[in-house]
């Protein structure tokens, strides 16, 4: 009865993405090998930092990529935002080609896409006000400056900061405050993916805490899907629906979050968790 009363197109519509929903970012096959200098006539050594390595992210769905340090997951991040060229593979981005994009259809692609790094000292100018730091994407896409004021105003206070935060610089924050506002200034851009890379790992178990909280309402509310990479699993598991365990550039493990910490198939995965105290 119901379903006779839902027109026939509609319908269609709605079970064609229930059923097949693409993947609003798809990575196929990334190969990525550093060739790094060592001492004069030696020849460089290789380092491969992606080896064949493929995923899927629907949207509002959090992937945590775990691994220890060297594994490739921040390779992994910088190749999805095209901040680090591939050697090989594809990288689709809502039924786009990413790296066949190119001006302002690249432009508009990677407004969609948004990271976070580990040290917001570093990502923070010095001399920039907050409120600037905020505004300059929103402003660089036509959003007048008053607008964008208003709305990194509004983000401040929902990342738990004041509006008075606007004018002023990011010393006078702690590194819980710059991480919210560095969570800010990527949400003003209102992007469908939010790439984490070790985002939460510099700051103290409780504002840690905090922070983890804050994304998962952000991801509710914004429907945001994120790219969770992080060396710390209990992080991990707290905040992601699927997990991939990353070793050596390849993905030795994957699976839904509660799948692979509780029954791990992949050895390295059962040495990261043994290693967890
Ligand atoms: P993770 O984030 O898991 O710690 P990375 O992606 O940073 O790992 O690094 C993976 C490997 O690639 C490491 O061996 C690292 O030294 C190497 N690597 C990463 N970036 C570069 C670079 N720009 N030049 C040379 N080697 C690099
Ligand atoms: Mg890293």
């Amino acid at each position: 009865e119901l379903i006779d009363a839902v027109p026939k197109a509609r319908l269609d519509q709605f079970s064609r993405k229930a059923v097949h929903q693409e993947p609003l970012l798809e990575v196929i096959e990334l190969q990525k090998t550093f060739r790094v200098k060592r001492g004069f006539l030696q020849p460089p050594r290789e380092v491969v930092a992606a080896d064949g390595i493929s995923l899927t992210l629907h949207e509002g769905e959090t992937l945590a990529v775990v691994g220890e340090s060297g594994s490739g997951k921040s390779t992994l991040g910088r190749m999805i935002l095209r901040l680090t060229e591939p050697d090989a593979g594809a990288i689709r981005f809502n039924g786009q080609d990413l790296r066949q994009l190119r001006g302002e259809a690249l432009r508009q692609a990677r407004k969609q896409l948004q990271i976070v790094f580990q040290d917001p000292f570093a990502s923070l100018d010095p001399r920039q006000k907050i409120g600037d730091a905020i505004a300059r994407g929103p402003m660089a896409f036509g959003t007048s400056r008053a607008e964008a004021m208003e709305q990194a105003k509004k983000l401040l206070m929902r990342v738990g900061l004041n509006a008075v935060a606007a004018d002023r610089y990011p010393h006078e924050f702690s590194g819980g405050q710059r991480q919210r506002i560095c969570i800010a200034r990527a949400l003003a851009l209102r992007p469908r993916v939010l790439i984490a890379d070790e985002a939460v790992s510099a700051l103290d178990v409780s504002v840690q805490a905090q922070v983890l909280a804050l994304l998962a309402e952000l991801r509710q509310e914004m429907k945001l899907a994120m790219v969770f990479i992080t060396h710390d699993l209990r992080i991990a598991a707290e905040i992601a629906d699927r997990v991939i365990v990353l070793q050596k550039g390849r993905i030795v493990e994957e699976g839904a979050t509660a799948d692979v910490f509780t029954a791990p198939r992949a050895a390295y995965t059962r040495d990261l968790l043994d290693a967890v105290p």
